[in-house]
């Protein structure tokens, strides 16, 4: 599908369980639409790797499968979203992951509505990726991606053509991500039930939550989220 990077999206919020493939989803809403994906575990993951003063906050938190501290979670998003390749619009991709964080969001977005400076004044979309649990854990512990080139595989769905090895760069070792380890998968797994069930509760309520099956193949979720997208725009 060709490029569309000519109007702006607006925010576009990914919800759903670890594994329900917000990643996989949100790079393709980056290429298809030109706007930044904003993953909040990945932005945590190299501040761990750089050693900020976030990262050692985060470290501990982030292998026991808990939640990062609200504060320094919506501080780190807020120095994102002012970034300039935000302007047309992005996806933001584990969060809001709690209701203080879907409320936070709401009132940046509240204030720039009523700011003509800002091009993206716009509610956010907001898109439920709803999957099966045993799908779940198939997708998290078949979960290896490349430490070079960042490309994502399952062990199970879409395995390397050589066991562990990534097939573009030059035949890196993939790698487990250190939280989709089983032990880590509950206590990650019932803080999803606990904290983030609500947002997609708190978002329904308010009738703007747009649910897609999780279930069905990948490019069939993706042709699904760019109807909405278009849908929202027309
Ligand atoms: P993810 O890559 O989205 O599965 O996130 C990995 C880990 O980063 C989570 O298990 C949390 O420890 C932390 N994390 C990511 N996003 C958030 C968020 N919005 N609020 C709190 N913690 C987060």
């Amino acid at each position: 599908m060709a490029q569309e990077t000519s109007r702006n999206v607006g925010p576009v919020v990914l919800l759903g369980p670890p594994g329900a493939g917000k990643g996989t989803q949100a790079k393709r809403i980056r290429e298809r639409y030109g706007i930044p994906q904003v993953s909040t575990g990945d932005l945590l993951r190299q501040n761990v790797v750089q050693g900020t003063e976030l990262g050692i906050a985060a470290k501990a938190v982030m292998a026991r499968g808990e939640l990062v501290n609200d504060d320094l979670v919506c501080d780190m998003v807020q120095q994102r979203l002012v970034l300039p390749d935000c302007k047309r619009g992005y996806v933001l991709d584990g969060f809001p992951r709690t209701a203080a964080q879907a409320g936070w969001l709401d009132a940046l977005l509240d204030h720039e509505l009523f700011d003509n400076s800002r091009p993206t004044r716009a509610w956010p979309i907001v898109i439920s990726l709803d999957v099966d649990y045993n799908q779940l854990l198939l997708r998290i512990t078949g979960r290896r991606s490349c430490p070079t080139c960042g490309r994502i595989y399952n062990v199970h769905f879409q395995p390397p053509r050589t066991d562990e090895l990534c097939d573009e760069a030059h035949g890196t070792k993939l790698v487990t991500r250190n939280d989709d380890r089983l032990e880590v998968l509950q206590p990650r797994l019932t803080a999803y039930q606990e904290q983030t069930r609500p947002v997609a509760d708190y978002y329904q309520r308010t009738g703007r939550l747009i649910s897609v099956n999780g279930d069905l193949p990948m490019d069939d979720v993706t042709g699904q989220i760019f109807r909405i997208l278009e849908d929202h725009h027309a």
